[in-house]
């Protein structure tokens, strides 16, 4: 379910059986061929160091579901993001998995800003459509691919590469870097995952990418396995 349209919290499913990273910056250049499959730290542990009492769900099994809430803070600079932004945060809020994400306000909700930015601020490098740097409790942020509690996010949005760029790319980037404030890292064997490491046209999340394919032990990383729904 990857269509435009908002998808209401009943629609969500567990799925009986579900049929997948650098530093965060996201190069608009040829994939970095990566020895391994890396999208995520350790199976449930809300890419965190430690045990799940600290995540940001409540612990209650296969069922829970986690809540995310995008913050605009670019439509000012760039009001024709909007709408690309809306069909990214659409397209995760109506895949199967346990992530919710909306522009409005949960209980409990996750915050992931969506920031306008240039090239040279926030580590965006030139060529670099997006960075996301996922931060703690105590303000510290990271680009990198290491446990940590993930309390907010902070998604830079490099105008200067994205205004060459069409809706689609701007979905995609929106997407992926929203991917990665989930936890996820990237995923170098599916092109068709959203968090494949380089720019695409996928605009939303596939079973890679909120699923447990090939499996939370064996290899997958979506957001059912690091959020605990497991094998
Ligand atoms: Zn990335």
């Amino acid at each position: 379910m990857r269509s435009g349209s908002v998808q209401s919290a009943a629609s969500k499913f567990i799925p009986a059986s579900a049929s997948l990273l650098l530093s965060l910056a996201w190069l608009a250049g040829p994939v970095v061929a990566l020895a391994a499959d890396t999208p995520s730290m350790a199976n449930g542990d809300c890419w965190q160091v430690g045990t799940p009492t600290t995540c940001r769900v409540t612990w209650a099994g296969r069922s829970t579901f986690i809540y995310f809430r995008a913050i605009d803070q670019f439509s000012a600079q760039r009001p024709s993001w909007s709408t690309p932004a809306h069909d990214a945060v659409n397209a995760w809020n109506g895949a199967p998995g346990p992530q919710y994400y909306s522009f409005s306000a949960h209980s409990n909700d996750t915050w992931i800003y969506l920031n306008y930015s240039s090239t040279g601020q926030h580590g965006l490098l030139s060529g670099s459509d997006a960075i996301t740097w996922n931060c703690n409790t105590s303000g510290y942020c990271q680009d990198t691919n290491s446990g940590m509690l993930i309390y907010y996010t902070d998604v830079y949005l490099n105008h200067n590469v994205l205004d060459s760029q069409g809706p689609s790319i701007i979905q995609n980037a929106v997407a992926h870097e929203s991917g990665h404030g989930m936890g996820l890292w990237h995923n170098t064997t599916d092109a068709n995952s959203v968090m494949w490491p380089s720019q695409s046209g996928i605009g939303g999340p596939d079973a890679s990418d909120w699923g447990r394919y090939p499996g939370c032990s064996s290899g997958g990383h979506g957001t059912e396995c690091i959020y605990g729904w497991g094998d």
